[in-house]
Protein backbone atom coordinates (compact mmCIF):
# COMPACT_ATOMS: atom_id res chain seq x y z
CA UNK A 1 0.00 0.00 0.00
CA UNK A 2 1.42 3.54 -1.14
CA UNK A 3 1.06 6.02 2.33
CA UNK A 4 -0.32 9.32 1.21
CA UNK A 5 2.29 11.92 2.14
CA UNK A 6 2.60 14.75 0.32
CA UNK A 7 6.27 14.51 -0.66
CA UNK A 8 4.72 10.97 -3.04
CA UNK A 9 1.64 13.19 -4.62
CA UNK A 10 2.58 11.06 -7.64
CA UNK A 11 3.87 7.99 -8.16
CA UNK A 12 4.57 8.83 -11.47
CA UNK A 13 7.12 11.45 -11.95
CA UNK A 14 9.39 9.25 -12.97
CA UNK A 15 7.87 8.13 -16.29
CA UNK A 16 8.57 11.66 -17.39
CA UNK A 17 10.05 11.73 -20.99
CA UNK A 18 11.90 14.78 -22.58
CA UNK A 19 9.85 16.66 -25.01
CA UNK A 20 9.70 19.95 -27.02
CA UNK A 21 7.17 22.38 -25.95
CA UNK A 22 6.81 24.68 -28.95
CA UNK A 23 3.57 23.12 -29.90
CA UNK A 24 0.92 25.73 -31.17
CA UNK A 25 -1.75 23.05 -32.09
CA UNK A 26 -4.18 19.91 -31.45
CA UNK A 27 -3.36 17.97 -34.45
CA UNK A 28 -6.14 15.76 -34.08
CA UNK A 29 -8.86 18.48 -33.87
CA UNK A 30 -6.54 20.34 -36.70
CA UNK A 31 -7.23 16.92 -38.78
CA UNK A 32 -11.05 17.15 -38.08
CA UNK A 33 -11.15 20.92 -38.99
CA UNK A 34 -12.27 21.39 -34.84
CA UNK A 35 -11.40 23.82 -32.71
CA UNK A 36 -9.92 23.77 -28.79
CA UNK A 37 -9.91 25.77 -25.71
CA UNK A 38 -6.08 24.57 -24.26
CA UNK A 39 -3.55 22.66 -24.98
CA UNK A 40 -1.88 19.59 -23.24
CA UNK A 41 1.09 17.87 -23.68
CA UNK A 42 0.88 14.12 -22.27
CA UNK A 43 4.83 14.32 -20.10
CA UNK A 44 4.68 10.00 -20.70
CA UNK A 45 4.99 10.33 -24.83
CA UNK A 46 4.86 13.85 -25.80
CA UNK A 47 1.45 13.21 -27.26
CA UNK A 48 -0.52 17.14 -27.38
CA UNK A 49 -4.04 17.38 -27.47
CA UNK A 50 -7.03 19.69 -26.20
CA UNK A 51 -8.48 20.22 -22.57
CA UNK A 52 -11.39 19.22 -20.87
CA UNK A 53 -12.88 22.52 -21.72
CA UNK A 54 -12.27 21.89 -25.32
CA UNK A 55 -14.51 19.87 -27.01
CA UNK A 56 -13.02 17.16 -28.50
CA UNK A 57 -11.08 16.87 -24.97
CA UNK A 58 -8.17 14.52 -27.01
CA UNK A 59 -5.87 15.05 -23.60
CA UNK A 60 -8.30 12.69 -21.62
CA UNK A 61 -8.65 10.62 -24.63
CA UNK A 62 -5.05 10.14 -24.98
CA UNK A 63 -5.10 9.58 -21.19
CA UNK A 64 -7.99 6.45 -21.59
CA UNK A 65 -6.17 5.34 -24.51
CA UNK A 66 -2.64 4.85 -23.65
CA UNK A 67 -2.73 4.83 -19.56
CA UNK A 68 -0.09 7.82 -19.72
CA UNK A 69 -1.47 9.36 -16.26
CA UNK A 70 0.84 12.65 -16.71
CA UNK A 71 0.15 15.73 -18.28
CA UNK A 72 1.21 19.64 -18.19
CA UNK A 73 -0.28 22.82 -19.99
CA UNK A 74 1.20 24.30 -22.77
CA UNK A 75 -0.08 27.24 -22.13
CA UNK A 76 2.03 29.89 -21.93
CA UNK A 77 3.08 31.29 -18.23
CA UNK A 78 1.46 27.84 -16.96
CA UNK A 79 4.17 25.41 -15.13
CA UNK A 80 1.72 22.62 -13.77
CA UNK A 81 1.52 19.19 -13.94
CA UNK A 82 -1.71 16.98 -13.94
CA UNK A 83 -1.76 13.48 -12.51
CA UNK A 84 -4.91 11.37 -13.58
CA UNK A 85 -4.14 8.68 -11.84
CA UNK A 86 -3.18 10.29 -8.15
CA UNK A 87 -5.55 13.15 -9.44
CA UNK A 88 -3.23 16.14 -8.25
CA UNK A 89 -1.73 19.23 -9.50
CA UNK A 90 2.16 19.18 -9.35
CA UNK A 91 3.17 23.35 -9.57
CA UNK A 92 6.21 24.43 -11.15
CA UNK A 93 8.02 21.14 -12.01
CA UNK A 94 10.71 21.93 -13.96
CA UNK A 95 9.59 19.51 -16.89
CA UNK A 96 10.48 21.27 -20.36
CA UNK A 97 13.12 23.08 -18.57
CA UNK A 98 15.04 22.91 -21.77
CA UNK A 99 12.93 24.54 -23.59
CA UNK A 100 14.69 27.53 -25.30
ZN1 LIG B 1 0.79 10.12 -10.46
ZN1 LIG C 1 -8.15 18.25 -29.88
ZN1 LIG D 1 1.15 9.73 -23.89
Amino acid sequence: MMTNSLESQCSHLDQIGDFPSGQTVCPQCVEMGDRWVHLRQCLVCGHVGCCDNSKNTHATKHFHASDHPLLRSLEPGDSWIWCYEDEVIIDGHPAGKNQK
